[in-house]
């Protein structure tokens, strides 16, 4: 195998893993399951994947549904649905009055022509017909401007109810884009900014992807128990967050697994700031304030690579993935850039919860 096959094979092909965990559960391959399936693999709800990885080897679609509806996964949809529905009516709503308000203007206007006919008529032009005219035009002056207050009434209400609407929509997809524990960007938010960078290719040479994993952390979970697991997660994520610049994008992207995107930094840059950032979540202190149980030192280990170093989002983050495994093998607790030739021996499995 040549070496661009080599790292071709080592690009992890996440629809294809999904279609293949579907396909050997016997499972329809229908969006909402394909749905199901992808929130497992991205692992930002553990819940659900645990309970899938229980239905073991053969699921019902009515299981599946349980599973969706138990969590949550469709209300999202559902919502932008209904939202998408009310925007569609309110359009509706202010074109049908547009069109009256044209209509009404018309009639003024044909109006305003007949009259001024009538006036300018040799034939006619009596006191009482200029009055007549007159009195009939006022009044329809009135009612066209009475008609069109209303009009700019109904506009300004409509356009504030999709106002709102597009405020709703816009929270839907900060929930959608959000991490519950940690409130990072979530995987989803993650794989659009990964898939972002390659539409600007002048600044690949200083955007660097950095994979992050906090080191040995089921022993935290195993001694502490689950929820202290938890808060120590939370922990560690506003570490992060709180050590970069605030332009710097950072997220959830898995379980205890964190990705952070910096832009606008030469290599020996990026790695100074991971350096930064690992000794300083190795200083901090973890210590429970109640009990005085220290659970720290917490520490994590980090690949880096330049978006120059490969040509599409996939490649980058397997290979950021390649130089985060080798900062594990290496000892952990340390930083490591994408060098060629570093490798890595086995693909994760798709469900991490399935053991
Ligand atoms: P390594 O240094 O090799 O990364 O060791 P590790 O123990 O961290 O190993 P690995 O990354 O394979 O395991 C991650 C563990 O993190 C597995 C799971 O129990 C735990 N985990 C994943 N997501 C969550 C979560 O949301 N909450 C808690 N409490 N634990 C989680
Ligand atoms: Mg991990
Ligand atoms: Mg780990």
């Amino acid at each position: 195998m040549n070496t661009a096959t080599a790292q071709k094979a080592q690009i992890p092909d996440i629809a294809g893993q999904i279609t293949y965990a579907m396909r050997t559960m016997g499972v329809a391959p229908i969006p909402r399951n394909y749905e199901l399936f992808y929130e497992a693999y991205i692992g930002s709800n553990p819940a659900l994947s645990r309970d899938l990885a229980a239905l073991g080897n053969r699921a019902t679609q009515e299981e599946l549904d349980a599973i969706s509806s138990q969590h949550s996964l469709h209300h999202q949809t559902k919502a932008i649905e209904t939202a998408h529905t009310k925007i569609i009516g309110e359009l509706d709503g202010l074109l049908r009055l547009l069109k009256q308000e044209q209509t009404s203007l018309d009639s003024y206007n044909r109006l305003l022509g007949e009259t001024y006919n009538r006036i300018t008529n040799k034939n006619n032009n009596s006191a009482d017909l200029l009055r007549n005219a007159i009195t009939l035009l006022s009044e329809a002056t009135d009612d066209t401007m009475a008609h069109g207050e209303k009009t700019v009434e109904s506009v300004v209400r409509k356009s504030q109810e999709m106002d709102q609407v597009r405020r709703e929509l816009d929270e839907y997809k900060r929930i959608a884009n959000t991490d519950s524990l940690t409130r990072l960007a979530n995987r989803r938010a993650f794989d659009e900014r990964l898939i972002a960078i390659y539409d600007t290719p002048i600044t690949l040479a200083v955007t660097g992807l950095v994979v992050i994993d906090i080191d040995h952390f089921k022993r935290i979970n195993d001694t502490y128990g689950h929820p202290v697991g938890d808060k120590i997660l939370a922990t560690v994520a506003s570490v992060i967050r709180g050590s970069l610049r605030k332009d710097v994008f950072v997220a959830r992207i898995g379980g205890e697994e964190f990705a952070v995107i910096i832009d606008g930094n030469t290599e020996e840059e990026v790695m100074q700031q991971c350096e930064r950032l690992r000794r300083g979540l190795e200083a901090t202190p973890f210590k429970n304030s109640k009990t005085g149980v220290n659970y720290g030192p917490v520490t994590i280990s980090l690949g880096i690579c330049m978006a120059s170093a490969a040509s599409d989002p996939g490649e980058l983050y397997s290979k950021a993935d390649i130089a985060l495994y080798s900062a594990k093998n290496a000892g952990r607790n340390r930083s490591m850039v994408f060098e060629d030739g570093m490798t890595k021996d086995f693909q994760k499995s798709w469900l991490i919860y399935k053991r």
